[in-house]
């Protein structure tokens, strides 16, 4: 595709600063070219810093620069609000990669968007390195790894996986669909909050080839996201099998990754829908197995095949992908290092859903989660609501774990989750789950990280 031009002014108003702008004045009247312009309602600007131009600035995009420590207000909760000192801000404010990642790029979509758990990414393979202090922190914090002394193991020989014909038939019961992603990175480019429009394009050039040369159950075809019709969108959307337009207060947004949108952002599949793989979303490749219904060992044996196949073939086009023993494989945001694997079940919880809507108990689900080492989010992805009871659950660490570690975990807690379920619809009180699992704290009060 070309350069930013491709991109619609309506589509530009559904994007960052743009919807922020709206927002706050009622109205767009802010052209592309016209975003540099700070004034006193920008919310990017609330935290302190400034826009002092950066080399990565886009006509729909401008990073903000902390020369001193961010004001953070109290609905910070970011594990990078808490481990980012003024003594370590102090020492890392001046540090920049090779390709130009700063400290300010590293934290601005944790400073800008406030709900945010990790609070962070990384621009490049070196940032990992020159942000060590405040990343490893981090790490530990969300993973429980710690990249000081451990090493990360890999494993993806599907025939260990645990799987019973009890817990068969309960999955069928409860699962829709499953879905396995792990994210792969390209070394040498910057990842997409610290890309260039070039290595954006030279991300996807890599990644085309790599595609061309899959076969067998995983050939398939590699569409342009500015290429795909009404009808394409809307049909990859309704089957969960294509990423989302990111939104103003997104993670991707506030990282400065949703720059010049759609360009070089792109979706491969094969026929049966199966095998997909995201391009230049949050890393510049998501590889995804996934199919209807709970048969999760056919899911993590065509996801190993995916992983393998795509690294010998990035591997004979000359492209090697980031990883290292100490953090596995890189990717744009901490929680997804290590495997960068998030096997998930969309699963219907009818009773845990009518706790939340109706207000009787709206974080049980995410206690009993947190307590098996799990996350839940929407059916529409991280932060949407679960339409028709729909949830998305899935392992929450990646690192530390090889990638049949993480998949049995999954597989072990909702089995659990399926198990209180059954025991919340047979109309035994929230309450006294609570109490048997030890979550005695304000049901009001959601679990931290
Ligand atoms: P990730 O970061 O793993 O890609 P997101 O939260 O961004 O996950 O969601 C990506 C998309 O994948 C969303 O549209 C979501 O509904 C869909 N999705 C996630 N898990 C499943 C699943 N098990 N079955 C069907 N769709 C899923
Ligand atoms: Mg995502």
């Amino acid at each position: 595709m070309g350069a930013a031009a491709t991109i619609e002014l309506a589509e530009v108003k559904k994007l960052p600063q743009y919807q922020i702008y709206k927002k706050n004045n009622g109205e767009i009247t802010a052209e592309p070219e016209q975003l540099t312009v700070p004034f006193a309602g920008d919310p990017y600007l609330q935290y302190g810093g400034a826009y002092l131009g950066d080399p990565k600035d886009t006509p729909d995009f401008k990073y903000v620069t902390w020369t001193a420590y961010p004001k953070f207000s109290e609905k910070h909760g970011s594990l990078m609000r808490k481990h980012l000192t003024e003594v370590l801000f102090e020492d890392l404010k001046d540090k920049k990669t090779g390709k130009g990642y700063t400290l300010s790029n590293t934290i601005h979509t944790g400073v800008v968007n406030t709900h945010l758990g990790v609070g962070m990414t990384a621009g490049d393979e070196e940032a990992y390195d020159l942000f060590k202090p405040l990343i490893y922190p981090i790490i530990k914090g969300w993973h429980g790894y710690d990249a000081y002394t451990q090493k990360h193991p890999t494993d993806l020989d599907p025939s260990k996986l645990v799987f019973t014909e009890a817990q068969r038939e309960k999955f069928a019961q409860y699962v829709v669909s499953t879905r396995i992603r792990a994210a792969r990175n390209i070394s040498g480019f910057s990842l997409p909050p610290g890309a260039t429009a070039v290595e954006r394009a030279g991300v996807e050039k890599v990644l085309k080839e790599t595609f061309a040369k899959l076969d067998g159950e995983l050939k398939g075809t590699y569409y342009e996201l500015g290429s795909l019709t009404k009808e394409q969108t809307d049909f990859l959307h309704g089957r969960g099998f294509l990423f989302q337009l990111p939104g103003p207060s997104s993670l991707l947004t506030g990282a400065g990754a949703s720059r010049s949108w759609p360009d070089n952002r792109g979706i491969f599949h094969n026929d049966a829908h199966t095998a997909l793989a995201w391009v230049n979303e949050e890393d510049h490749c998501r590889i995804i197995s996934m199919e209807l219904e709970g048969n999760i060992p056919s899911v993590f044996t065509r996801f190993c095949k995916l992983s393998t196949a795509i690294k010998a073939s990035a591997e004979s086009n000359g492209a090697k992908l980031m990883w290292n023993e100490t953090l596995g494989f890189l990717g744009t945001c901490p929680s997804n290092l290590g495997t960068g694997l998030r096997a998930s079940v969309m699963i219907k919880l009818e009773a845990f859903n009518k706790l939340i809507e109706t207000k009787t108990d709206p974080y049980l689900l995410d206690y009993v989660c947190a307590g098996y080492e799990l996350q839940p989010r929407g059916s529409n992805g991280e932060f949407s609501a679960a339409i028709g009871s729909k949830f998305d659950v899935s392992n929450k660490q990646r690192i530390g774990f090889s990638e049949v570690d993480l998949v049995q975990k999954m597989i072990n807690g909702v089995d659990k989750v399926i198990d209180l379920e059954r025991r919340l619809t047979a109309g035994e009180s929230h309450l006294k789950i609570r109490e048997e699992l030890g979550f005695t704290s304000d049901v009001s009060i959601k679990p931290g990280h």
